[in-house]
């Protein structure tokens, strides 16, 4: 989805992938393997810098688990990079893997949103904007740098939410043109763990 919104995007493995580059994204997967793998390989730190310089971090699922500083069921450590509680797989069954909408800031139709064992964002702190809620409960929110998703956006069509990172790498400054293909700018998709080195 990124590359057809024209962004260059590259897989983060180490410290020196992030060098250069003008947002993250933190994608679902299994939170505690993602924990286990960033630290191991120092991207722990990293990101937090990475955060603290107010490149753009975009945390999608397991990947908002990351960002939130407090997390329940059961209680893991994070980046706590937002003040947010989150409930891991809160959901549960009732949204298990399912498509659904829900009210959305960024257009004027609902949104659509894929929960795959998500976590519910159960308290959100001050000043952090709700873009989006399911269920009356905040499934996208960001403060300032920081966005993080219960959902999956790169699981529809609508690329609203994307579109949004996007424009969120261009405001944060070094890049000039993410979203034409000529530009230098690029953001990192995929933390996966599939890109732990053995
Ligand atoms: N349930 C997973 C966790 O707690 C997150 C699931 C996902 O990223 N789709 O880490």
């Amino acid at each position: 989805m990124l590359s057809d919104l024209g962004a260059e995007t590259v897989e983060v493995r180490t410290p020196a992938d992030l060098e250069g580059c003008d947002g993250l994204i933190l994608p679902g997967g299994e939170s505690t393997t993602q924990l286990q793998f960033l630290r191991e390989e120092g991207l722990d730190k990293a990101i937090r810098k990475f955060a603290a310089d107010n490149r753009p971090i975009f945390g999608t699922c397991a990947g908002a688990i990351l960002l939130a500083s407090d997390v329940k069921n059961p209680k893991q450590d994070s980046l706590g990079l937002l003040d947010m509680t989150v409930l891991r797989n809160g959901y549960g069954r009732q949204v298990h893997s399912d498509v659904v909408t829900g009210k959305t800031t960024l257009h004027d139709e609902p949104l659509e949103m894929v929960f795959i064992r998500a976590p519910i964002f159960e308290r959100i702190g001050k000043g952090i904007e709700v873009l989006a809620e399911f269920a009356d409960k905040p499934a996208l929110v960001q403060k300032g740098n920081v966005m993080a998703a219960a959902f999956h956006p790169e699981l529809t069509t609508d690329t609203t939410v994307h579109r949004r990172f996007l424009e969120m790498a261009k405001a944060s400054g070094r890049s000039n043109g993410v979203g034409s293909r000529s530009s230098s700018a690029k953001v990192n998709f995929k933390l996966a763990k599939t890109k732990r080195k053995r």
